[in-house]
């Protein structure tokens, strides 16, 4: 299908869940960053209360709230979905996921469980659920540790403990992706975001 033709579609919501490590950011971006689908995708950036990582920037991996300001906004009404992980709040911004919906844009969103089944309750007909498996729970472990570095041994630790339970969750998902091997599993997240997009 032409993109043009995409373009005048109702949007769809394109959520992404796994375990802390599965490689669903990179998915995603790397999705958003494509030729041919990122004039069609626009990433959603969620709120958080956790301390930023030094790689990431205010706005683009997240916007960084401290707790206070993230309970105003909830009461505010301006969060449409939040959960707490490990300690931490996490929330979709209201306003700019339904002004992209209005405006026929795709949006694409990394969530945990909650999220993802909140969006689809939310949105039934729009929401599509993708789950990312990393190859083994070794494998996880391995890139938990590079990516939080320098996050307290502890909860690298609740990181691990929690994908093993994540992991139990892959089966309500619309689709599941392993990857093994980023470019086989972006071909395969490709290939669900143009056939999901044309219906
Ligand atoms: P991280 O600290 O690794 O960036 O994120 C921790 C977890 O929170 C991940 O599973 C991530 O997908 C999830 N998450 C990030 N933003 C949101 C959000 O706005 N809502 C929900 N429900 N989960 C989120």
């Amino acid at each position: 299908m032409k993109a043009s033709n995409r373009q005048n579609k109702p949007a769809k919501i394109f959520v992404i869940s796994g375990p802390s490590g599965s490689g669903k950011t990179t998915l995603l971006t790397s999705l958003i960053q494509d030729k041919q689908i990122g004039k069609l995708l626009v990433k959603s950036c969620s709120i958080t209360t956790r301390p930023k990582r030094s790689k990431e920037r205010e706005g683009k991996e997240y916007f960084f709230v401290a707790p206070k300001e993230f309970r105003r906004l909830l009461k505010a009404k301006k969060i449409l979905e939040w959960t707490r992980y490990l300690g931490y709040y996490y929330g979709t911004p209201k306003e700019p996921l339904e002004k992209q919906l209005q405006g026929r844009k795709n949006v694409g969103l990394c969530l945990d469980l909650k999220g993802a089944r909140i969006l689809k309750k939310i949105y039934p007909q729009n929401t599509v659920t993708i789950f990312v498996l990393p190859p083994s729970l070794s494998a996880l472990k391995e890139r938990i540790q590079k990516r939080c570095r320098h996050t307290n041994p502890q909860e690298v630790a609740q990181r691990l403990l929690l994908a093993r339970r994540e992991l139990k969750a892959a089966g309500k998902f619309d689709y599941c992706i392993l990857n093994q091997n980023l470019p086989v599993a972006f071909k395969e997240l490709k290939s669900i975001f143009l056939q999901e997009s044309s219906t």
